[in-house]
């Protein structure tokens, strides 16, 4: 049986180094900021962006969440974008994906400071990732899944890692992550299009799946003794539950449980690493910014 990486200790760990870094900053005068901007009403983006706001309140962080309804223009969006990327208590700026239909979210992104940009879409931090340059912002889902595998002690160098999923948000900054100096791993990236899904992914030591479909991988796509990373946050209805659905990954879990060396749960896995992740990046915007100023 699997030994089952712990994402929500690791997120604690996180966090804690992260409440000793902003009262670092705070010493200084410097509190982090953070905005979060919501458009629309879509339930699950609700329950996300609360959730960053929250734990910004419990690490001391500065927050403002702004909403716009659901009928938001483009120009209304950039213009709070621009008044954000204005603002010095303001050190990180998101923007809730995926925002309603008449909104290009590219050009959103775009708008953005890259200085800000603590989800890491911005082409400036996206080309800084592949450059392998610190000093960018690697997006946050990413990020984590590269410290879960760290703290889980799992060896990178040299291992045949397979990412499934080749998403900006997830599969692309994953793979990069994996290949870059010091991670090592040899690379493999499967998609729709992938033939023969299961032989390729058979070939993992390490498993990165990304797909979206709930409980898609199963055992007969584990080699035995592999180690699986389940990024993906399904709903799948369930009469017996009070909300009447549960979550689930994309690895079928109890079957894939039973040959992998180590695995994360869903939920418990991969989930509370992102909104860590998102902290460290805004306490690294509040510190470039303050050096930053130093130098001026
Ligand atoms: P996405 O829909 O943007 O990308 C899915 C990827 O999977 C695509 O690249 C596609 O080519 C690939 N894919 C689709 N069907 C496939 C198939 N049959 N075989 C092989 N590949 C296939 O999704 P995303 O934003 O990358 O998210 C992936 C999953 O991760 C979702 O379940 C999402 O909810 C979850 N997620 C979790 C977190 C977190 O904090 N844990 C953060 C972001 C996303």
């Amino acid at each position: 049986m699997a030994r089952i990486i712990d994402g929500k200790k690791v997120a604690a760990d996180v966090l804690a180094e992260c409440a000793a870094e902003i009262a670092e900053l705070k010493a200084q005068g410097v509190t982090p900021g953070l905005a979060v901007v919501l458009v629309g009403e879509d339930p699950a983006s609700q329950v996300y962006v609360n959730a960053k706001v929250r734990q910004c309140g419990e690490l001391g962080l500065h927050s403002e969440k702004i909403v716009l309804s659901a009928q938001a223009t483009q120009a209304e969006v950039l213009e709070v974008v621009r008044r954000l990327n204005q603002d010095e208590s303001i050190h990180g700026i998101l923007v809730q994906s995926p925002p309603p239909p008449q909104i290009d979210e590219e050009s959103i992104v775009r708008a953005i400071d890259p200085g800000k940009d603590v989800d890491g879409f911005h082409p400036e931090n996206v080309a800084r990732l592949a450059l392998e340059d610190e000093d960018g912002f690697v997006p946050c889902t990413p990020a984590g899944c590269m410290r879960l595998i760290e703290a889980a002690g799992i060896e990178t160098r040299g291992a045949e890692a397979v990412v499934v999923g080749r998403s900006m948000i997830v599969g692309k900054p994953m793979a990069l992550l994996l290949m870059a100096r010091g991670s090592d791993a040899t690379v493999t990236v499967a998609h729709s299009r992938t033939k023969d899904l299961a032989a390729v992914c058979r070939r993992a030591d390490l498993l990165v799946a990304a797909v979206g479909i709930a409980e898609m991988i199963k055992a007969d796509f584990v080699k035995e003794g592999a180690v699986v990373i389940d990024v993906g946050i399904n709903r799948v209805d369930d009469p017996a539950a009070k909300r009447g659905y549960r979550l689930c990954g994309d690895v079928a879990y109890e079957e894939v449980a039973r040959k992998a060396s180590a695995i994360t749960p869903v939920p418990g896995g991969v989930g509370p690493m992102t909104i860590a992740m998102l902290m460290k990046n805004t306490i690294k915007a509040a510190r470039k910014r303050s050096m930053a100023a130093v130098g001026r």
